[in-house]
């Protein structure tokens, strides 16, 4: 079902102590009850994240994980692990990982598969880099990252299916699309679903915006029909804004 979802990812950021501190901070938040709201802190401090929230209305993403069950992959993370310390969904797909560990379209085919194997939400991320915009060619590109690793699918699997478009040139530089640059672009992804899936399934699937998304923008952009919510990076970090954003459905 398409809801209204903010998710924050705190990439390499926050010690023990500041994920306490900042989850806590959230928990005393004002958050409109209509937006799903999740949060996505780095690996080491997902168990402690998952039962700080515990009984909350916030919810836990990891940044990654390994699609193999189990075995020798020295500093990997598998599905059922981050279930059993109560992880509900997994981004997969970042920019930050296909530009800096190499993650391609087959891999994240095979992680999206692991993940949804192990009953975890996938928030899958994709968005041209510039040069693909400035050559005119980011819609063809954000077709072939969206056929490679999700159109195998089956149909049902999109229940567990959140899409983060998330232009690389808009991500931590200050830079934002415009409101009418992201939905124009969520238009084409929701119709590239509609001729893959049908229009009950495409009109069932959330899809995020991610880039550069602050409190003083996050309203004109989720005022956009086919803008379901936020990937939100920096302002993430800082429980006012993070809760501001949320609330930007509101006005
Ligand atoms: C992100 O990394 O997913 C992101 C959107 O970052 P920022 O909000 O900082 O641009």
């Amino acid at each position: 079902m398409k809801k209204h979802i903010v998710a924050g990812n705190w990439k390499m950021n926050k010690t023990a102590t500041e994920t306490d501190a900042l989850i806590e901070e959230l928990l005393e938040q004002d958050l409109d009850p209509n937006v799903e709201v999740i949060i996505a802190p780095t690996s080491i401090h997902l168990s402690q994240a998952t039962q700080a929230t515990n009984g909350s209305r916030i919810s836990v993403a990891a940044q990654n994980m390994h699609q193999a069950e189990s075995g020798a992959f020295t500093g990997e993370i598998s599905a059922s692990m981050l279930l059993g310390v109560g992880v509900q969904h997994v981004i997969l797909g970042h920019s930050e990982r296909r530009a800096y560990f190499g993650e391609n379209d087959s891999l994240l085919a095979e992680k999206v598969q692991a993940a949804l194997k192990n009953n975890l939400e996938v928030i899958f991320c994709f968005g041209e880099e510039l040069s693909d915009r400035q050559q005119n060619k980011h819609f063809d590109l954000v077709e072939s990252q969206l056929r490679n690793a999700l159109f195998d699918l089956p149909a049902e699997s999109w229940e567990h299916i959140v899409l983060a478009y998330e232009p690389v040139w808009a991500i931590g530089t200050g830079e934002t699309a415009s409101p009418e640059q992201a939905q124009e672009m969520h238009a084409f992804i929701r119709q590239l679903l509609v001729d893959q899936y049908g229009n009950d399934c495409a009109q069932s699937v959330s899809i995020l915006y991610g880039g550069s998304v602050k409190p003083a923008n996050a309203a004109e952009i989720f005022a956009k029909p086919d803008v379901d919510g936020g990937l939100i990076g920096g302002a993430s970090l800082n429980a006012t804004d993070f809760a501001a954003i949320v609330n930007g459905f509101k006005s």
